[in-house]
């Protein structure tokens, strides 16, 4: 007699595991912990969607996973690629949300960013995904799921067996820090030189600054961070990312020169997007240079990366123009501060950052679009794998 598999919505989708979870689950079929290595790499350094293809397992164990675990990618939506390589995948997370994940190519790397929840629940002002509010948490299997698709289907685009993807960057949809606990083995996945062997000074977190999360994270997993500045005094920084009223900026420049002890970079990036005539004065830079120089005893190590804003109609804020942003970069740099002014990538398909989420009024407008995407999804996308499931 043969017993059914269980539905793969019961089975544990192995994407779900960091090294270590995949090894006490091993040991939950009997096998033994090294089999977890062999597995890992067989799905992340191979791209294995199934376990017939994992032809040096034992048969028994083969028939153990088929019965037990699954290896579930997200659907696929669409796929759009800009005239400058950047190419924007969207996933469909069920319940009638999605989550972008970008790919950013560059002359000495290739980055990744990565989303971490459906929609946001910190509500900054000039981000389109703050302004579709919060759905849910992604689980640790659809954070990874995304570099999972996308090494995988771009190493059979350039056709190479190298990696592709050098960079990880968690600035997609959603607050990292506020989805830690599946954030946490999703990073040891992208770190494990079984799984992605991506080093911790090319994976990098962005916070808006949950400060306690910054603390946990220095412990348990320290990578590259960004913080979401956007403002060099409380008043206006309460305005534009809520929650400064929570973690003001004296409480968040603590955090990162405490970050900074365990952090694999000696400097946290600053991000700070430029908002015509809101936060890109003259004396905006000096406070901020005032900020960053004095703050504490010595000051906070940091590199300032000045963003140009991406305008979306509900947002009520326009752009800098160019030349304010080179003079806001030129009174930083010249006060010692290394200052960079940020590419836009992928204008052309809505992929840059802040826009993620495309023109998406509310959430309502999200199942719609995802509805019609679906009905697109029928005819193949150029380009993009066959299997609906994302699978790479
Ligand atoms: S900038 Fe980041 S933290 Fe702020 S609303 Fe957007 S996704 Fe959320």
């Amino acid at each position: 007699m043969t017993t059914a598999s269980p539905e793969p919505s019961r089975r544990a989708n192995l994407l779900d595991f960091d090294l270590e979870g995949l090894a006490a689950f091993c040991e939950t079929l009997g096998e033994k912990r090294f089999r977890a290595t062999q597995l890992f790499r067989w799905i992340h350094q191979r791209g294995a969607s199934g376990f017939d293809q994992m032809t040096d397992l034992a048969k028994s164990l083969r028939g153990k996973l088929q019965g037990a675990a699954c290896i579930q990618g997200l659907s696929l939506l669409t796929q759009q690629e800009s005239s400058d390589g950047t190419i924007k995948w969207l996933f469909d997370v069920g319940g009638g949300n999605a989550v972008e994940s970008v790919f950013i190519p560059e002359d000495d790397r290739g980055t990744l960013c990565v989303s971490s929840q459906a929609g946001c629940a910190v509500g900054c002002r000039f981000c389109s995904t703050g302004h579709q509010g919060f759905a849910r948490n992604l689980s640790t299997a659809e954070i990874v799921a995304q570099l999972w698709f996308a090494e995988h289907f771009l190493r059979k685009r350039f056709n190479t067996s190298d990696r592709v993807i050098s960079n990880v960057v968690m600035m997609g949809m959603g607050e990292p820090l506020q989805n830690y606990s599946a954030l946490v083995p999703a990073l040891r996945t992208m770190l494990d030189d079984h799984g992605y062997g991506l080093s911790r000074r090319r994976v990098t977190v962005s916070t808006s600054g949950v400060v306690p999360m910054m603390d946990r994270l220095a412990q348990d997993c320290p990578v590259a961070l960004a913080v979401s500045l956007h403002a060099p005094n409380d008043v206006l920084r309460d305005n534009l990312v809520p929650l400064n009223r929570k973690y003001p900026l004296a409480e968040l420049l603590d955090a990162c020169n405490r970050y900074l002890e365990f952090a694999p970079r000696d400097f946290i990036t600053f991000e700070y997007c430029m908002l015509d005539g809101v936060n890109d004065q003259p004396e905006h830079a000096d406070q901020l240079i005032t900020l960053v120089r004095h703050h504490g005893a010595r000051g906070v190590s940091c590199k300032l990366n000045l963003i140009p804003f991406n305008p979306f109609p509900q947002s009520g804020l326009t752009r800098s123009p160019h030349n304010r942003v080179l003079a806001f970069a030129k009174r930083l740099s010249d006060a010692g501060i290394v200052t960079t002014v940020r590419k836009t990538r992928g204008d052309d398909i809505d992929a840059a950052c802040g826009q993620l989420a495309g023109d998406v009024r509310d959430r309502t407008r999200v199942g719609e679009r995802i509805a019609q995407q679906r009905t697109i999804m029928l005819k193949p996308v150029p380009g993009a794998p066959a299997t609906k499931e994302g699978n790479p």
